[in-house]
C-alpha cells in the first residue's frame, strides 16, 4: 500500500509548535510549584468524548469528599454540561471552555488555579477536553495523568493512540459491563497497554456500579 508519513521538520508550523510546547512546559512547571507549595495533588484525566471521564470524576468525588478537600476543573470546548454534573456532588468546579482547542494547556490551568483557594484544598481533579491526541503533548503541571478508555470505543484505541498511553501513569478501562456486547476483549486492550508502556497499570471500571473505583483511589489518592 502506498503511504505518506509526516516527518519532523516537514510539517507546516513546526517551529511555531515547538515554541508553543516549550512555553507550555515552562508554565506546567510553574503550576506544579504552586500546587506543591499549597500541598495540592493534581490529577489530569484524559480520554475521548464519551469514554466516561465525567462519570469517573463524579464517582471519585462522591467517595473522596468526606476524607479530602477537593476541587475540579472541567475542560470542554463550549458547554458546561460536565461541570454541572460534577457540581451535583457539592464540590467547587471551575469550568474552562477552550472554544476550538482540542486540549487544556498549562496557561488555562494557571488561570483556573487562581480561582481556587489552594491553601484549603488537598486534591485537584482536572477533566481534560475529550481527545486522545492533543492533550498528550500539553502537560498541565499535574502530578499524575490518567487515560480513560471505554470498551464502547472499540478494540483499537490503545494501538491507535500509543503516545497518550505512553504519557499516562494509570489507565482506566471503563464500561467493562459492555465488553461482551461490544465484542471487545478487555484482555487484548490490557496487552496493548503493556506493549505501549510495560508496567503501566490498568484498572477495570464500571461507573454505574462503582466497580473498580476503590482500586483507583488506592493507586492515586492514598
Ligand atoms: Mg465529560
Amino acid at each position: 500500500m502506498k503511504s505518506i508519513k509526516a516527518k519532523e521538520g516537514q510539517i507546516f508550523d513546526i517551529e511555531l509548535e515547538e515554541d508553543l510546547l516549550k512555553r507550555n512546559e515552562e508554565l506546567a512547571r510553574k503550576n506544579r510549584i504552586l500546587l506543591d507549595k499549597n500541598k495540592v495533588r493534581a490529577i489530569d484525566v484524559m480520554g475521548s468524548v464519551g469514554s466516561g471521564k465525567t462519570s469517573l470524576i463524579k464517582n471519585l468525588v462522591s467517595r473522596l469528599k468526606a476524607r479530602y478537600r477537593l476541587g475540579v476543573v472541567a475542560g470542554d470546548l463550549t458547554t458546561t454540561i460536565d461541570a454541572e454534573r460534577i457540581k451535583e456532588e457539592g464540590v467547587e468546579v471551575i469550568q474552562v471552555n477552550t472554544g476550538k482547542e482540542c486540549h487544556l494547556d498549562a496557561n488555562l490551568i494557571r488561570r483556573a488555579l487562581k480561582e481556587f483557594d489552594l491553601g484549603s484544598m488537598d486534591f485537584l481533579l482536572i477533566e481534560n477536553v475529550g481527545n486522545l491526541i492533543c492533550p498528550a503533548e500539553f502537560p498541565l503541571g499535574s502530578h499524575k495523568r490518567i487515560v480513560v478508555v471505554s470498551v464502547t470505543e472499540g478494540p483499537w484505541m490503545v494501538a491507535k493512540h500509543p503516545y497518550i498511553f505512553s504519557e499516562a501513569d494509570l489507565v482506566v478501562i471503563n464500561k467493562i459491563d459492555l465488553a461482551r456486547a461490544m465484542g471487545v476483549s478487555v484482555k487484548t486492550i490490557g496487552e496493548d497497554i503493556h506493549r505501549v508502556k510495560p508496567g503501566l497499570q490498568a484498572v477495570l471500571t464500571n461507573c454505574l456500579t462503582g466497580e473498580g473505583i476503590e482500586e483507583i483511589i488506592k493507586v492515586l489518592f492514598l
